[in-house]
């Protein structure tokens, strides 16, 4: 009896030291993660919802997102786009259709534009200067981020110079044989490199991991937290994982809200200012995802603004939700499901306060 009252007195100990110190020992974060019970877990909830209060108030930042592309030359094993999917429906937006979709979106009130797609070599530098440059022309004070996986120091310096302000490439694990497994042609460092020269070339640049991978363990997620805390991305992607019945990793289990809203939490309080999606893939796997999300201090949502008739194929995962209030069309629902939520629909470009200090 005692002996569990010491360690529930430790749980909250450790709880606030993070809070108060946005860092911890890895040790202390693995012990958390190992002890944690239901009520500090909520305790934990509450102090990273109040950490985001601090710095955003109950802002929320809407990102539309362009599914530009869903070729891809990698070969990710749980991603439902990869090269190998023969059944994928495969398309391509033009530089017309990009840009148009970005029209629309400036018209709803949308200041950032979020072009992702697969590693389509289609996609040249040359090609997605022009595309850059021309919504840069449309709307200059739009912000415009990229997620289009990796490419040379070159290349992104040369999305830079045209203008391109962010960058998400998640480093989906930093456990490298776990890397291997789910990139088997791929390593770890090339992904960590990349997402150094984003940094380097001044993106504002976002990682992150998939949640409830199979077999993942703690000890992996403080690896990752730790990762996450050293290269101090303005921005971290992070949802779970969900299976795709098309890929090598149909058997396995998708993730659960429950762990990803802790490593959620614990990024939030590791990070205070960063910014932090409450994910599509969060919202599909649970009817309360997005509110979830926020709650534990998630500050970003980004609804979509592909054009309906390639939606459905931009299927990286099974159930993913596109319409509704994913949908970026859906503005008064947006804001009304915010406002319920006790939530601020804010359109500006919400760049990071990581940028500002
Ligand atoms: N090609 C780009 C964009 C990839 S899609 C890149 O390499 O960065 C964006 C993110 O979706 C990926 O980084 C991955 O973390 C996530 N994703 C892919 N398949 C998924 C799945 N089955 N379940 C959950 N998230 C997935």
């Amino acid at each position: 009896m005692e002996l569990r009252e010491e360690t529930r007195d430790k749980a909250i100990l450790l709880i606030d030291k993070l809070y108060n110190e946005n860092d911890l020992r890895d040790e202390d974060l693995l012990w958390l993660l190992d002890n944690m019970n239901k009520k500090e877990k909520e305790y934990m909830f509450s102090l990273s919802k109040k950490t985001r209060d601090k710095y955003y108030g109950k802002n929320v930042y809407l990102r539309s997102l362009i599914e530009f592309t869903n070729y891809c030359k990698r070969e990710c094993i749980y991603c439902g786009i990869n090269a190998y999917n023969k059944k994928a429906n495969r398309y391509r937006l033009t530089k017309e259709e990009i840009v148009e979709a970005c029209k629309n979106g400036k018209s709803l009130g949308y200041n950032t534009f979020v072009l992702q797609g697969g590693e389509d070599p289609y996609f040249t530098d040359e090609k997605m200067c022009e595309i850059i440059k021309e919504i840069k022309r449309i709307d200059p004070n739009c912000a415009i981020t990229l997620s289009m996986g990796e490419r040379s120091y070159e290349s992104y310096k040369a999305l830079k110079d045209s203008g391109a302000d962010r960058y998400l490439l998640r480093h989906e694990t930093s456990n490298p044989d776990y890397y291997k497994w789910l990139h088997p042609k791929s390593v770890l460092d090339t992904r960590v490199e990349c997402i150094k020269n984003l940094k380097k070339l001044g993106f504002q640049t976002g990682t992150g991991i998939m949640v409830g991978l199979p077999g993942y363990t703690n000890k992996d997620y403080v690896r990752d937290l730790r990762f996450i805390k050293t290269i101090s991305p303005e921005m971290v992607g992070l949802g779970p994982f969900i299976t795709h019945k098309d890929t090598e990793m149909r058997e396995y289990k998708s993730g659960d809200i429950d762990t990803t809203l802790t490593i959620l939490s614990m990024v939030r309080l590791l990070l205070p200012k960063v910014l932090l999606p409450a994910t599509t893939a969060l919202a599909s796997i649970a009817e309360n995802g997005r509110k979830a999300g926020l709650d534990v201090g998630s500050n970003v949502i980004m609804p979509n603004l592909t054009p309906v008739e390639y939606r459905g194929d931009y299927m990286l995962y099974n159930s993913k939700k596109s319409s509704g209030s994913e949908s970026a069309q859906a503005l008064n629902m947006i804001k009304n499901e915010l406002d319920s939520f006790g939530y601020i629909c804010n359109m500006s470009r919400g760049d990071s306060k990581m940028c500002v200090e």
